[in-house]
């Protein structure tokens, strides 16, 4: 069954900051903390950068 999109939470790399950002996103997601970037959009889906630590539904 395919997926509109989920969300994912990630923990930036640098500052450990955990933020919640769209699975699909089509634009560029920066930690909210340090501005490090997260995701970066690739083809339709997102490159995740950072870790993911739990995927939400
Ligand atoms: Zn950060």
């Amino acid at each position: 069954m395919r997926k509109k999109g989920v969300f994912v939470e990630v923990v930036c790399a640098r500052c450990k900051h955990k933020q919640v950002v769209f699975g699909k996103a089509s634009t560029f997601v920066k930690c909210e903390n340090c501005g490090k970037l997260l995701v970066r959009p690739k083809g339709g889906k997102s490159k995740i950068k950072s870790f993911v630590r739990r995927v939400l539904k």
